[in-house]
């Protein structure tokens, strides 16, 4: 049973708008793609999971703190044990040598083995004081199908592609109960993860260097136009409602400049003025409470 769903990081959301907002440098880019990349391999592994029907507490996405040091980790299910999972999306052709993983082309790229054995270490750690005993079985899943890891050792914890499948029937089969306290534990990690991410890696950026307008969230074009109520892709042909549009395009304000006040005329902006002010402003008062009056007017 999924007990914690996984939300898109911030870092993720925020570089999707700058990214349609303004040149991302290619160092930034890279980073946006594996992002997203890493992301899209959590949510097929979540996919997976979700059909678990032993007696089971999924939680997916935990950022997690003991004294100072921050981890975050991918998925934890709670069964007959224990079951940390951290999941890779890496595609291609990889080999294994002496504790290392490269490329093909000989670029070596991190070991996940290293980083799923110091999350597990800062589990236990967190757990011990809680006088919570408990077993904890850790494994890296290499979700991509089309990923394939050149002698890949036998005595390490990787799930391979062709193997998780069958990973996920023989979890099905542990024989577990969940208990009142089995929920507590899953209630207590739940109430330590942490929101705000201190790992995010984002560009400098400013208001009056980013692109205003709407883009269609389809495809992602920013040819749209306006009809009736509904706003409309010149590429794509996709149909938002306008309220819809301009409620989406002030979450990403709100993302980008939590600090900066929400007026009238800073979203008339922010949209590219494809709405007029009084449509705007009509949008504010009804999703938002409005503070001040008149020219002073903002929005909470
Ligand atoms: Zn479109």
């Amino acid at each position: 049973m999924e007990y914690k769903q996984r939300t898109k990081p911030t870092e993720l959301e925020i570089l999707g708008i700058l990214d349609a907002r303004m040149e991302l440098s290619e160092k930034d880019q890279q980073h946006y793609v594996n992002l997203k990349k890493g992301y899209e391999g959590e949510l097929a592994f979540d996919e997976l999971t979700r059909k678990l029907t032993c007696d089971c507490l999924v939680l997916n996405d935990l950022l997690l703190q003991v004294g100072s040091t921050t981890f975050q980790i991918d998925t934890l299910i709670i069964a007959d044990m224990i079951y940390l999972f951290d999941v890779k999306n890496h595609e291609g052709d990889y080999y294994y040598d002496k504790d290392r993983i490269y490329t093909k082309t000989n670029y070596e790229i991190s070991n996940p083995i290293n980083q799923i054995t110091r999350t597990e270490s800062l589990l236990r750690q967190l757990l011990q004081p809680l006088g919570i005993p408990t077993q904890i079985n850790s494994s890296v899943v290499f979700i991509n199908s089309e990923f394939t890891l050149y002698h890949a050792p036998i005595d390490k914890p990787f799930i391979l592609p062709t193997q998780v499948n069958r990973y996920i029937r023989k979890l099905n089969k542990v024989n577990s109960r969940i208990t009142n306290n089995h929920k507590a534990l899953a209630d207590k990690l739940v109430s330590l993860h942490l929101t705000k991410s201190p790992f995010m890696q984002l560009p400098k950026y400013e208001y009056g260097e980013l692109r205003k307008g709407v883009v269609c969230r389809g495809c992602g074009s920013r040819k749209m136009f306006i009809k009736w109520t509904n706003c409309i892709c010149k590429n794509c042909e996709a149909i938002e409602g306008l309220e819809d549009v301009i409620l989406r395009n002030i979450r990403e304000f709100r993302l980008l400049f939590p600090n900066d006040k929400l007026t009238t005329h800073s979203i008339y902006n922010w949209c590219g003025e494809i709405a007029s002010m009084k449509t705007i402003s009509r949008i504010l008062e009804i999703n938002f409470k409005t503070v001040g009056a008149r020219r002073w007017t903002y929005y909470k």
